[in-house]
């Protein structure tokens, strides 16, 4: 079972370090080929509106938006988070997205004073005792569709929705707007693996 991670731009190498250590096979993705034999792909952080260029030109956005529609698992994380939204708020006119999930989001959401912060949240899904999040210039969730599981909020929160979402799940989509590949706590990548091997159900499809 190979998990890939989009290797354009952003926070590849943290994301790829973890699921290795889960004992899951993990290659680069950079171009089409790239995802073939996928069982689940990981959307790092970093610019949503790099990314989006970036994936046009390496001719993976038409690829990978067919094979997010045919269920392939994905993790988006901050940046990725933003890729897999149907709408995104303070973005660029030409920046695109998947759509995989049926969220709102407000780039860098978080205004400028608390651009970057750090908190425990409690996370179920992932076990007990609380996961230490760290948000760098994240998005806000705005809106959360009828299909959307909430899997952890921020007590209080920026944006419109208090407590504020911070990680979602609808189908196979997984996404949080804090990095959890920045900490040494692996569970929400397990929960991610558990999901691309079909371990843990899934909610319904977009
Ligand atoms: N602010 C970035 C964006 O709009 C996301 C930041 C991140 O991924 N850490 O894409």
């Amino acid at each position: 079972m190979t998990i890939g991670v989009l290797d354009l731009q952003g926070d590849a190498q943290h994301h790829a370090t973890l699921l290795e250590s889960l004992g899951e096979v993990v290659r680069p993705v950079r171009g089409p080929r790239d995802l073939e034999g996928l069982a689940g792909v990981v959307l790092p952080g970093g610019e949503s509106t790099t990314l989006s260029l970036l994936l046009e030109s390496a001719g993976l956005f038409a690829p990978l938006a067919e094979a997010l529609a045919g269920g392939l698992p994905v993790l988006g994380t901050c940046a990725g988070m933003i890729l897999l939204a149907r709408d995104v708020l303070d973005g660029r006119s030409d920046q695109r997205t998947f759509g995989a999930i049926d969220l709102t989001v407000r780039r860098n959401g978080h205004g400028r004073q608390i651009a970057s912060f750090e908190c425990d949240l409690d996370l179920p899904i992932a076990g007990a005792g609380p996961i230490h999040a760290v948000f760098i210039r994240a998005p806000v969730v705005e809106r959360v569709g009828p299909d959307v599981e909430v899997l952890a909020v921020l007590p209080g929160g920026t944006g419109p929705l208090r407590p504020e979402p911070v990680a979602c799940r609808q189908g196979r989509v997984l996404v949080t707007s804090f990095h959890p590949e920045l900490t040494e706590d692996r569970r929400l990548h397990e929960v991610f693996a558990s999901m691309v091997r079909g371990d843990l159900a899934t909610t319904a499809t977009p």
